[in-house]
């Protein structure tokens, strides 16, 4: 089962993801290749696997992605080999990117449960943002255009989850993924048996 969750900077989503990983210890967060350099405290293979940005293109034109961004200068991709490994292993994914990592893998024809985490309005996004970042006006107005523009690409998600409340927007994420394990597409390719019936 794949599950992609995107939304703006300041929405909250780190800390969702979190606690949803908490929740949900069959669910991995998939790891992504990045051309930044680690931030303190940061581990290869549990953050990100940082190459450099020769590897990071060899990788690419070798098809290695199911998809990737470049983000403020630096690149991002997830791993085909990656994932495949990690769902022979028996594992769920989470993945964590940004709506145009979402239009190739859906181009790409991934399945997965798209989940879009939506603020409860641009004044509240914008107040939260303005809580991080008080000293620099125009970063927080990037942001603010940046959140617009993925906002925009709502459409493209199976679900809009408004996260106004922190316990509730948890709660309703976590039902949405024990849902979807039932669904008729997961289900029916987890047995050969009752696709043979139909
Ligand atoms: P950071 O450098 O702060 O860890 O991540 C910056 C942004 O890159 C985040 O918004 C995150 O969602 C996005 N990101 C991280 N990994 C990937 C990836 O593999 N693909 C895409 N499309 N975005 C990613």
């Amino acid at each position: 089962m794949r599950i992609f969750i995107s939304g703006p900077s300041g929405v909250g989503k780190s800390t969702i993801i979190k606690e949803i990983l908490k929740k949900r210890p069959e669910i991995v967060l998939s790891v992504s290749y990045t051309t930044r350099p680690p931030r303190p405290g940061e581990q290869e293979g549990i953050d990100y696997f940082f190459v450099p940005m020769q590897s990071f293109e060899k990788m690419l034109q070798s098809g290695a992605f199911l998809e990737w961004a470049r983000v403020h200068d630096n690149l991002y991709g997830t791993s085909l080999e990656w994932i495949e490994k990690k769902e022979r292993e028996g594992f769920h994914i989470l993945f964590d990117i940004d709506v145009q990592g979402v239009i190739q893998s859906k181009g790409k024809g991934s399945p997965g449960c798209f989940i879009l985490l939506v603020p409860p309005s641009m004044d509240e996004l914008a107040r939260r943002l303005n809580v991080r970042n008080t000293e620099d006006p125009r970063a927080l107005a990037l942001r603010i255009e940046n959140a617009q523009k993925e906002l925009a690409h709502w459409d493209l998600y199976d679900y809009l989850v408004v996260n106004d409340s922190l316990e509730k927007t948890i709660h309703e994420i976590v039902t949405i993924i024990d849902a979807y394990r039932s669904s008729k597409d997961l289900v029916i390719g987890e047995l050969p048996w009752l696709r043979k019936i139909g």
